[in-house]
């Protein structure tokens, strides 16, 4: 949509259409969030420490030169799961300036990577042509050269040892028109269920564990909430640097109602920590005993709200048999505070204090992310992190709500909505259930049986398949596992046995070193399609701008692909529209129900939330309550998800299945983001002002563990662990807990996930990316 000139946008540097995050004063406002206007008043007050100050000045300075934009276009941020909504100025062709869209869910706030948008379709290293390898090395060829070598090396794989030789393995970056494209052709047409990607690293755990508690994966809640709560328990999450305007939302809650607590779990001192109220350091791999003593204490002191569990939910054991509230409080007994607090490092009078606060104020929300999913425990930890909410009637309130932050822009509409994993068909319907893919049959035209009815390989056993030629093709789209995979040694050797296909926007990266094809990809902007965000809300980004090349969209290389493999009918809808079109309307045979989300109500809307059923339903931005179009007349709560329209409770025990610490591995290696780079660095590590600004990949440990060592920071390391080892500069600080290393993994030449363990959760098969036990030694020079 164009809207009109922006009548403040004289002003060169695009100022004053920002939102003004600064109230009266500096410490009124978040510096770890940035307007652009705020980035300039309070620049030099802080020191732009975290951007490399004068580089970003710089940015600013040169887009300024450019003049001020001549047409404003309505998007969203290529990047994170908060989704932001932006504002892009447009002039000769090119996008010139950013803002965040004031009207969007993020009132008017972006973070640093989104304030950097300009640039990222003018970055060096685009893909422009197909490649082939060739004696070794990657060599321009045609479309037709590399899509026939692709079809022809499929084709013979299925013929040879059948469709599950094939796999497909995509993320939450690409639009959902692509992975549903991407889903029924793989799984309809090819007959392959390896269907797989990138979420399962990043939040599988989240997806089984509300499936699990309410019958329907997708939150509850909303960002909304976050303007009602009282006590925000943040565990597992550091949004004061990865999903900043949230964060800034918090923060903002708090000024404006000093009463509210800001709690944060989290082994290390992150920046969300330093402006917690609370900040508790449990031992890694510990806070399923910090969540059950919780609960411990929310049932023995009478803070659990009784009324609300027997009306509302169901328990069952672990042995999968229905539990009472006698069997719970069994199960909490040897959980009381006295009883875990050593092996959780955390004083047994400051769990009590937890969980009296989260359940007596009037609205608690919960947010986690990475730190909860990817971890051996991980569907556990979201389950009882559901089950307090539960317990404690702590939902179904406006700012009572547990809300699961997600990583990628796309992972929840586009994968986890398509039912783009290997387990899963769309809108929460399973592989194993027969109704389900009878109904997903009728739905493609297929016929019956065309789905196979064991789920496919889910990411690690995708990559031990190419390792052991289970799997002999793989279709890698819009993501980086030769970063990303934990183990990355192990999977690295199962890439170089298969015939790997990439299909991305940029050229070198650590995957498409393995790739026999590479074939070039439009990005962002460069074509059109839906996003679906952490909070069940859809937003249409426009096509602004040509690919450079000969790069095509996604959705038209499946298409290409399709057709190639004999499947053109079965593929029928061939633009993003008319997919949008066959998806929207299929999503009206579920709880999902998005059919009143007309193309042109996305082009207008500033996002919209489902379930939105008809196209004169606002949407929805609370689950299970009135305003649900789901919720049964006269209820004011129906988890209509389950059979009984209950929620669950799971009574899921601690158990340490982390890697082991011992003599020969003291420490442990827990990893993640930082606040200017994005995943793997892809984008944001070619940004020069934030690859100047950023250290390049480092361990970061504190004083306590380097001295015994004798490092000083600067100094290098060798880290090794069970799977690999890495050689690193050390930086001594305090935000790691005694005990703990730190690494972020967007260096693509210091690739940290060669140590990291790929143990995983054994119901979301989510490796766990926190608890690595390792070696430490200082390498003398
Ligand atoms: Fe918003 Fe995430 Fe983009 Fe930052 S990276 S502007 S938080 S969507």
């Amino acid at each position: 949509m164009t809207t009109s000139k922006d009548e403040k946008s004289d002003d060169v540097l695009g100022l004053s259409g920002t939102s003004d995050a600064l109230g009266n004063g500096l410490d009124e406002v978040s510096p770890t969030v940035f307007s652009r206007r705020d980035i300039l008043r309070l620049g030099a007050a802080l020191g732009l420490t975290t951007l490399g100050g004068g580089a970003f000045w710089g940015v600013l300075e040169a887009m300024a030169a450019k003049g001020p934009a001549t047409e404003w276009f309505k998007s969203v941020c290529r990047y994170c799961g908060t989704g932001c909504g932006v504002q892009l100025g447009m002039s000769d062709g090119e996008v010139i300036e950013v803002r965040g869209d004031e009207d969007a869910h993020n009132q008017g706030k972006l973070c640093i990577k989104g304030s950097l948008l300009t640039v990222l379709n003018q970055l060096p290293g685009r893909l422009t042509t197909p490649q082939i390898r060739r004696d070794g090395t990657l060599r321009k060829a045609s479309w037709d050269e590399a899509m026939a070598l692709v079809a022809e090396r499929f084709k013979q794989a299925i013929r040879e040892a059948g469709p599950s030789s094939v796999a497909y393995f995509g993320s939450g970056q690409l639009y959902i028109e692509e992975s549903y494209t991407a889903n029924k052709l793989f799984k309809a047409g090819l007959g392959s269920n390896n269907v797989d990607g990138n979420p399962r690293l990043c939040m599988a755990s989240a997806a089984v564990g509300y499936t699990k508690t309410y019958g329907k994966d997708e939150p509850p809640g909303a960002f909304e909430d976050i303007d009602h709560a009282e006590v925000f328990f943040i565990i597992g999450a550091n949004p004061a640097e990865c999903h900043q305007p949230v964060f800034e939302r918090i923060l903002s809650r708090r000024r404006q109602h000093p009463n509210t607590v800001i709690v944060c779990v989290d082994p290390r001192r992150t920046m969300t920590a330093e402006y917690a109220d609370i900040h508790i350091s449990p031992r890694p791999g510990s806070d399923l005993l910090l969540l059950w003593s919780m609960a411990n204490v929310i049932v023995h002191d009478g803070f659990a709200d009784r009324d609300f569990v027997s009306a509302h939910v169901s328990m069952q054991n672990v042995d999968g048999s229905a539990a009472d509230w006698g069997a719970l409080e069994r199960f909490l007994d040897g959980y009381a505070p006295s009883k875990v607090s050593e092996r959780l490092g955390v004083p047994a009078a400051r769990i009590r204090e937890l969980a009296q606060l989260f359940a007596t104020r009037p609205a608690t929300m919960s947010l986690w992310t990475m730190g909860l999913n990817q971890r051996v425990d991980g569907v556990a930890l979201n389950t009882t992190m559901n089950a307090l909410h539960l317990l404690t009637g702590q939902i179904g309130r406006p700012g009572a709500t547990p809300l699961s932050l997600t990583g990628q822009g796309n992972a929840c509409g586009g994968v986890r909505d398509t039912g783009s994993l290997a387990h899963l068909l769309p809108h929460g319907r399973l592989i194993t259930n027969p109704a389900h893919r009878a109904e997903m049959e009728q739905h493609w035209g297929v016929p019956a049986g065309r789905i196979a009815p064991t789920p496919g390989l889910d990411a690690l056993e995708l990559f031990r398949a190419m390792e052991d030629g289970r799997v002999r093709c793989l279709l890698n789209v819009c993501t980086n596992p030769g970063q990303s995979m934990p183990n990355l040694g192990r999977y690295e050797e199962a890439m170089k046995r298969a015939f790997v296909v990439v299909v991305d926007a940029f050229e070198d990266t650590a995957t498409s070193r393995f790739a026999d094809v590479v074939l070039p990809a439009a990005m962002w902007i460069e074509k059109e399609g839906v996003y679906g965000q952490t909070e069940r809300r859809y937003q249409l980004l426009e096509k602004l701008l040509e690919a450079p090349g000969e790069a095509r969209s996604d959705l038209e290389i499946l298409v290409d692909f399709a057709e190639r493999m004999g499947l053109a009918d079965l593929i029928s809808a061939r633009t993003p529209a008319e997919v949008w079109e066959e998806y929207r309307n299929l999503s009206s045979h579920s709880k999902y129900d998005f059919s009143g989300m007309t193309r042109e109500r996305l082009r207008e809307a500033h996002g919209l939330q489902w379930p939105c059923p008809t196209e004169d339903h606002p949407g929805t931005a609370r689950r299970y309550i009135p305003g649900d179009p789901f919720v049964r007349e006269g209820r004011d709560i129906d988890f209509y998800g389950t059979p009984d329209h209950k929620a669950r409770i799971f009574l899921t025990p601690y158990e340490d299945r982390s890697d082991p610490v011992d003599a020969d591995f003291p420490l442990i290696l827990t990893t993640g983001r930082i606040v200017e780079q994005w995943h793997t660095g892809t984008m944001t590590d070619r940004i020069p002002e934030i690859r100047e600004a950023t250290p390049r990949g480092h361990f970061e440990l504190c004083e306590g563990d380097a001295v015994p060592l004798g490092l000083q920071d600067g100094d290098r390391a060798l880290v090794t662990s069970r799977y690999g080892a890495l050689e690193g500069p050390v930086k001594v600080s305090r935000s790691p807990r005694p005990g703990t290393l730190f690494a972020a993994f967007y260096d693509a030449h210091w690739l940290v996930n060669k140590v990291v363990t790929d143990r995983c959760d054994p119901t979301s098969k989510q490796p766990d990316y926190k608890t690595t036990a390792v070696h430490v030694e200082k390498v003398r020079t």
